[in-house]
């Protein structure tokens, strides 16, 4: 919970938030025998508690004060103050950036990867947050901040449950639910359907699993334009089907629809936040699994737009069913540009590690603004070459391509350039977010766990998109 106050209360626990630009804060001489300043280094998210009553935290925004600091503090403070019921905050300056950047640190920095534990007795909850500053607009930041970050937190809940638990049909009926409140029109594709409409590589996909597969359209429509179109990858797990992953780290497979599900938060807030863009988004919700039924390597699918695929590796999946959600949601809603979002390739964990996603497509300005947007939610993106060559690598002897290349080279722009088979001339972007889906240590509004990274950066993508 967030509540705001004019003025900070002498008798409760309080937050400094604190730049090296700002120099000694003017309050600073009265814990002068309690806080020695000269350990204090002013470093971005450095945290000292000060013995006074009531007690008192200095937090470290580094040099210079920006959203992107006050984010990362307040991340650091959200944890390292579980143990209090309330506590003040007093943030360096009030403005729309600097107050929603708090608030986005707080609740995402004091997320708690859900557990199944039966004995919660030692569970910390993030404390009342009670922002002192004033405006009269604080409020509304405040709650279109609060809907921004509760929807990375709903897709890092998502990627964190169980495979057993969240299936394509669980996701199927989540969303169901959520948009049941919301003026999103929902669309579901279940298998039948799915045959019917010749989507030959998803269901060549879907087809080794007992769980049913589904594709879910949520369609957001303020007004009558042309919609923007964005796609995620729902592999709810990935056992690599016949081409079978190595056991070990096999059951952060788990998370493999973390795309799904930062195309359905996003979908949710920006509905929420009555965003003015019409927005398609389109999940593809299957397991990739072992059985009589799989998929075999050498299998040839027709895709949705007609294309002949040589399966090569069946755990090269996500571009199959990306392929025929990508060709349908273009031919069914024509959107103006498509972007989208997959845990698509363990080679771009290789080319950027857990510091970027990897980012290519067909139209500059688009990649260009996606980069910029993901700059200033910290949630970056670095773009990956697509060049026509790199076709050569997806060559088939029998079908109009392969799935995938035995050179094992260039794995993420090759995934680019496949799934760029099925976008036409549509604007488009892809997001591999396979190097940024787990993160490994708990750093400001980063917590350790499933990241629910692409949330932050679609929203705001979104936000700064012009009208149509
Ligand atoms: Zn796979």
């Amino acid at each position: 919970m967030i509540t705001t106050q004019s003025h900070h209360l002498a008798t409760a626990p309080l937050a400094y938030l604190v730049a090296q630009t700002m120099g000694m804060p003017p309050w600073a001489s009265a814990y002068q025998s309690a806080l020695d300043w000269s350990q204090f280094a002013f470093k971005r998210g450095e945290i000292k508690m000060v013995q006074a009553a009531p007690p008192m935290w200095v937090v470290g925004l580094g040099h210079h004060i920006t959203p992107s600091t006050i984010r990362y503090a307040m991340g650091e403070l959200a944890r390292a103050v579980t143990h209090l019921p309330h506590i003040q905050v007093v943030l360096p300056e009030c403005n729309q950036d600097l107050v929603q950047a708090a608030v986005l640190g707080w609740v995402m920095g004091g997320y708690r990867v859900p557990h199944h534990k039966t004995d919660d007795a030692h569970t910390n909850k993030v404390p009342v947050l009670q922002l002192v500053a004033d405006h009269p607009e604080l409020s509304h930041w405040i709650a279109e901040a609060q809907v921004m970050a509760q929807a990375t937190c709903q897709a890092r809940q998502l990627a964190h449950m169980p495979a057993n638990t969240c299936t394509p049909t669980y996701i199927s009926e989540a969303i169901a639910s959520v948009c049941g409140g919301l003026p999103i029109e929902c669309e579901v594709i279940d298998w039948d359907r799915a045959m019917q409409l010749k989507m030959g590589a998803f269901c060549g996909v879907a087809q080794g699993s007992d769980e049913p597969a589904c594709l879910v359209i949520m369609r957001y429509r303020p007004h009558s334009g042309t919609p923007i179109a964005l796609v995620g990858k729902g592999v709810t797990f990935d056992s690599g089907g016949i081409s079978i992953k190595p056991a070990k780290g096999m059951s952060d497979m788990k998370a493999d629809m973390s795309g799904a599900a930062a195309v359905i938060a996003t979908m949710v807030a920006t509905a929420t936040l009555g965003l003015p863009h019409p927005v398609t988004g389109i999940v593809a919700l299957t397991e990739n699994m072992v059985s009589g039924r799989a998929q075999r390597p050498g299998d040839v699918v027709t895709a949705y737009n007609g294309k002949t695929i040589e399966i090569i590796n069946t755990d090269a999946e996500g571009r199959l069913v990306l392929a025929d959600a990508l060709a349908y949601v273009i031919a069914t809603d024509s959107p103006r540009m498509v972007v989208d979002m997959a845990t698509l390739t363990g080679a771009c964990s290789v080319a950027l590690g857990e510091m970027a996603c990897g980012i290519l497509g067909n139209d500059a300005a688009l990649i260009q603004s996606l980069i910029a947007a993901g700059d200033r939610v910290d949630e970056r993106v670095w773009q990956l070459p697509l060049w026509d060559e790199y076709m050569d690598y997806l060559k088939s002897d029998i079908a109009d391509m392969a799935n995938a290349s035995e050179l094992g080279k260039a794995g993420t722009c090759t995934g680019a350039k496949f799934l760029q088979q099925f976008v036409g001339t549509t604007p488009w972007a892809h997001i591999d977010i396979a190097s940024m889906m787990k993160t490994t240590q708990s750093a400001g509004h980063r917590v350790k766990g499933m990241s629910g990274v692409g949330v932050q950066l679609l929203i705001e993508w979104l936000r700064s998109q012009p009208l149509h």
